[in-house]
């Protein structure tokens, strides 16, 4: 796939100019953006009603003209974090950051980590997502290519139908599906009525030719979950994602165990530690991973690995991020063997679409992506322009 010509070869030109060895690169400034994007309706989960994303956007500057940019949602109830604490945090990440070398990507993590402090790792994936975005245009290459080699492969997204009334969910399904996708995605965790006829009166709708996965989001117990499920097994569901709480991982296992539907970890797996945990206990089928969950893209690479040596069969998932986010989790679904679902829609519920370059969406779901160095897309200055700034920098 050849590199795409765009605004950042411009830019790749002017640095050429500067004399510039590895280990003279420096962040010099950090930029941090509220990111409110209403959504075009609201969507309402098990976990609460969402209207717009609550995002931030990092972009690190450099002392050579390289910058990069990182982003990442916050939702508290699956990392525990929200946009006004994030942003606070992020004027400390930034302030770790300054003067150190992007390119020493290993050091400013395990920095970042260690203020981390076992949560922000929504916030975290967005710096390091900017950190790489500084080191594949440094290299000249597109972040798969930089990371693990470009893989080519099919991509195609599902689409996610919200919590509603049956009949509503149905109608929403269909249109999904006349507009071509072949995956839904249906959102449940009420009850065990509510749940099966939201699923009946889909199936009845769309019938059984489109694939079926659904995601409880945490909104079960033991009991109901393994209600549901053998109740929604003549239904032809594909897999279940995180029917019950994501603490107890012995009781997932124990869902997991009696459920004949297949069932995905999501809000139980965040980094490596819980990837290790789940596998050994046994608990879930498949694995949902999210850079805003796992704290970015050196993290899940770690996982990704782990993944390709057990076997593991994952999904690339997304929490409501814009293009720029989800262009970067498709870099990483190329470099691997173990991703085989896809769940990249965010972007398509939102009502703007900040983003310059990257992926692109066919009708049916099918994700495009023409290469270019680093993550290979930026935000629109004038969208930026908008936005709530602070911008934090080394003192002259
Ligand atoms: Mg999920």
């Amino acid at each position: 796939m050849p590199f795409q010509e765009n605004t950042l070869s411009g830019l790749l030109k002017r640095s050429n100019q500067i004399p510039m060895s590895f280990n003279e690169v420096v962040i010099n400034s950090v930029e941090i953006y509220k990111a409110d994007i209403p959504l075009r309706k609201a969507e309402l989960l098990s976990i609460g009603e969402f209207r717009a994303t609550n995002n931030i956007i990092i972009r690190l500057n450099t002392n050579t003209g390289l910058y990069g940019f990182g982003e990442c949602c916050l939702i508290k109830e699956v990392t525990g974090e929200t946009q006004s604490l994030a942003f606070e945090k992020a004027k400390l990440f930034a302030k770790i950051l300054l003067n150190k070398n992007p390119l020493e990507i290993k050091n400013c993590n395990d920095e970042l980590e260690k203020a981390a402090a076992d949560n922000n790792h929504s916030l975290k994936s967005a710096f390091d997502m900017a950190l790489y975005d500084i080191m594949g245009k440094y290299c000249k290459l597109p972040l798969c290519l930089l990371v693990g080699g470009y893989k080519k492969r099919k991509i195609t997204t599902s689409i996610t139908i919200g919590i509603d009334t049956p009949e509503k969910m149905a109608n929403e399904a269909l249109y999904r599906c006349r507009s071509g996708f072949t995956t839904l995605k249906i959102k449940l965790g009420t009850s065990v009525k509510e749940d099966i006829a939201r699923v009946k009166s889909i199936r009845e709708k769309i019938g059984y030719d489109i694939s079926i996965k659904i995601d409880a989001n945490q909104g079960w117990d033991v009991e109901t979950a393994i209600n549901v499920l053998k109740k929604l097994e003549s239904y032809k569901i594909q897999f279940c994602e995180q029917p019950i709480s994501s603490h107890n991982i012995n009781e997932l296992a124990y869902v997991s165990k009696n459920s004949p539907v297949p069932i995905m970890a999501d809000e139980s797996l965040h980094n490596i530690n819980d990837l290790i945990m789940l596998k050994e206990k046994k608990a879930c089928d498949y694995y949902n991973i999210k850079l805003a969950k796992s704290g970015g893209i050196y993290s899940t690479l770690k996982m990704l690995s782990m993944a390709d040596s057990y076997g593991l069969k994952l999904q690339v998932g997304c929490m409501l991020e814009t293009r720029y986010a989800l262009t970067t989790a498709t870099h990483l679904a190329l470099v691997s063997n173990s991703v085989f679902f896809f769940d990249l829609d965010a972007s398509l519920f939102l009502e703007k679409d900040p983003v310059v370059g990257g992926i692109t969406y066919l009708e049916n779901g099918d994700i495009n992506m023409h290469l270019s160095p680093g993550i290979g897309a930026f935000f629109d200055q004038s969208f930026l322009d908008n936005l709530e700034c602070i911008k934090i920098q080394t003192a002259n």
